[in-house]
């Protein structure tokens, strides 16, 4: 079975004040005006680019994700019972 991972989908614009640093923490790279941001929920790396963050969160919190995953099924299951 297929399964993606919904992001909430609304936008929050913050300044890069609010989010204390100007540069990705996942590419290194200057955050430009209106890129999208998110940052893991999964440990503290603090603000990437979204994409970055799909990238991180593949690399290093595969086993997290395929428990959320797995709780998601279960959660499923009983809802059905
Ligand atoms: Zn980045
Ligand atoms: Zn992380």
């Amino acid at each position: 079975m297929v399964s993606v991972l919904w992001r909430e989908s609304w936008l929050k614009p913050l300044s890069i004040y609010d989010i204390e640093t100007k540069v990705c923490k996942f590419c290194k790279k200057t955050l430009e005006d209106q890129d999208f941001v998110t940052s893991c929920e999964f440990c503290d790396i603090g603000v990437m680019h979204d994409h970055c963050a799909n990238s991180h969160i593949l690399d290093k919190h595969k086993d997290e994700v395929e428990k959320k995953i797995e709780l998601h099924k279960d959660k499923r299951l009983h809802d059905y019972q």
